[in-house]
């Protein structure tokens, strides 16, 4: 299986190394042409604002729509959890919108800015560690929109998602590719 990794910005290369770990042959893709000879594709971390940016400037963002629209596996993590959203609250940016749900920036705030925690995922067996680095949250999710883990907001003590699963669209708030656990790069190989 040949894996593709968004590598405008942000964290590829950790993803890449995970993929490779699992066996699978990881790859950059830059363009349209690499985004075609790939079975599934990761969007990093990093700053979805540039993401969004340098996508459009490549040319990529109808391309994108059009592999994602056809099945092709994505996972998102952090900025690419909210470059694959329908909407940001707050302002408009560059977003692929085919994860039907509304994201909230930077949502824990200046004090929580980075942590880790333990998170209970539905399907699986024991908790994920997961590290949140000015992680957004999901303020709002579609129907057709699996929520596969939460994080309690301190402030209002409600649930907000942070791993969600729509179809063969995977996104998590958080960076499964900076910890050893690989079961979200598993599950995105075996969506595929
Ligand atoms: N705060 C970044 C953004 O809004 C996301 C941070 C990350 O990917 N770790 O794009």
């Amino acid at each position: 299986m040949k894996i593709g990794a968004l590598a405008l910005q942000g964290d590829f290369r950790e993803h890449l190394n995970m993929v490779r770990n699992l066996g699978s042959e990881g790859v950059e893709v830059r363009t349209a042409e690499e985004l075609d000879r790939i079975d599934a594709l990761i969007i990093p971390g990093g700053e979805s604002t540039t993401i969004g940016r340098l996508a459009s400037i490549y040319g990529l963002i109808e391309p994108l729509r059009k592999r994602i629209a056809d099945g092709m596996p994505v996972l998102g993590t952090c900025a690419g959890m909210i470059f694959l959203a329908a909407g940001t609250l707050h302002h408009e940016q560059p977003q692929l919108e085919c994860l039907d749900v509304v994201v909230e920036r930077n949502a824990f705030g200046r004090q929580v800015d980075s942590f880790e925690a333990d998170l209970e995922v539905g399907g699986f067996d024991h908790p994920i560690h997961a590290v949140f680095i000015r992680a957004p949250w999901i303020h709002k999710v579609g129907g057709d929109v699996e929520v596969l883990a939460t994080v309690t907001d301190p402030e209002s003590g409600e649930s907000r998602p942070v791993f969600v699963r729509q179809d063969r669209i995977l996104a998590t708030s958080f960076h499964p590719e900076l910890t050893t656990d690989t079961r979200i790069h598993e599950m995105l190989m075996e969506v595929s």
